[in-house]
């Protein structure tokens, strides 16, 4: 065991503070990663003040991780010292499940080891980014492509990956109209994706505040949600709306929004329960779905989609010690698009 400098939850309702934490030693086919950059994701906040249900304390969040490589194990053969590396929201899985064999790690039927507030392999529980190092096996750790700055690729690890696996699943491309709902963290990743993937993409937004900013990440159009004129001239018209939203959101008006068999993705994650009238499906054939970061396999696949089209997220870089301030920023909808943790500050 080693120990590291890290930025933890104590409680539900206390501000994070710096810690020290404890970390395995790498084994054999471990990776030890010198952490550069931790993205805040709204999934961090929700966890980590129990909206989702009890968790473990103190607890360091953090599941949009890059860094580079100072030591791999033994039988390590896919990394060296040196590479630049991610890793997001899972750091094990059972590997022999159906979803497993199928590069769906996600959804592991055993369970995947999530990259903190897990149990990990060693019996102790797994701590995330908010820290200067951190050992992960090397299969679940991904490569970031050259081109792509550590600090704008932390949050592909999480933000990027959710929102670029339902577009490519439910096929946004050419000819195909795409609404993202809400423009944070994953939306503004949702737009970027849907637009590079070539589909015709509309932003809903509570307000028009963030105009300039939708159509500069590649919106073709810019709407707000609290008009309700917005829901009229728009009614039938999408194929795929990917629903980013934290917060509960009137299922129904989103869904009439759908043409005829289109469908609607849930990636957003409120704590309170959603609900929808089944009729907004059954009359024309509509669908609602969820859907879970990615594999380890589709992450690494839109990393080097990123490199290739020249996609980072659009950040923030903050120290540490404002953390808690972000967080309230992430609550009140004011991220322009995602804060990232400069780790140097930790040290
Ligand atoms: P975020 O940066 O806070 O973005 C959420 C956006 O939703 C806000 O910027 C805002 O956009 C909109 N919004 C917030 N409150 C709203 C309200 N009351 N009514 C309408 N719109 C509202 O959060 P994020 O990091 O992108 O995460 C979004 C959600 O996805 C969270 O619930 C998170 O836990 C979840 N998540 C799920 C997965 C998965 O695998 N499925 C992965 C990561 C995160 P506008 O200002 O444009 O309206
Ligand atoms: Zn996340």
């Amino acid at each position: 065991m080693f120990t590291v400098n890290a930025y933890a939850a104590t409680s539900a309702t206390e501000p994070l503070v710096r810690t020290t934490l404890e970390r395995r030693d790498a084994g054999p086919r471990d990776v030890l990663i010198e952490i550069k950059y931790a993205g805040i994701c709204h999934s961090d906040i929700h966890c980590v003040r129990g909206d989702w249900g009890p968790v473990p304390y103190p607890l360091a969040p953090g599941h949009e991780i890059a860094g580079v490589v100072t030591q791999v194990g033994s039988e390590v053969t896919k990394y060296a010292v040196g590479d630049r590396v991610g890793v997001g929201c899972m750091v094990n899985s059972c590997r022999t499940c159906d979803s497993c064999l199928k590069g769906e790690e996600q959804y592991c039927l055993n369970g995947m080891t999530m990259t903190y507030g897990s149990v990990d392999k060693d019996g102790t529980l797994t701590q995330g980014g908010y820290s200067t190092h951190i050992v992960v096996d090397e299969d679940f750790v991904v490569r970031v492509p050259d081109s792509v700055a550590l600090d704008e690729a932390a949050p592909l690890l999480c933000a990027g990956i959710t929102t670029y696996s339902p577009l490519h699943r439910w096929g946004a491309g050419p000819g195909k109209k795409v609404a993202i709902v809400g423009l944070g963290g994953l939306g503004h990743m949702g737009v970027k994706f849907a637009h590079a993937l070539g589909a015709e993409v509309t932003v809903l937004s509570q307000s028009l505040k963030k105009t300039d900013d939708g159509l500069r990440l590649g919106a073709d159009h810019y709407y707000a949600t609290s008009d309700p004129a917005t829901f009229e001239e728009l009614a039938g018209t999408f194929d795929l709306i990917v629903n980013t939203v934290s917060a509960k959101l009137d299922l129904d008006a989103y869904l009439s929004l759908l043409a005829v068999g289109g469908t609607m993705v849930n990636v957003g994650a409120p704590r309170e329960p959603l609900s929808l009238s089944v009729f907004s499906l059954l009359s024309r054939g509509r669908s609602y779905a969820g859907s879970s970061i990615g594999g380890i396999r589709e992450t690494q696949e839109m990393l080097d989609f990123c490199g290739e089209h020249g996609i980072g997220a659009e950040i923030e870089v903050i120290p540490v010690d404002k953390v808690n301030e972000a967080y309230e920023r992430v609550l009140s909808s004011d991220v322009r698009y995602r804060f990232v943790i400069d780790i140097a500050t930790l040290a």
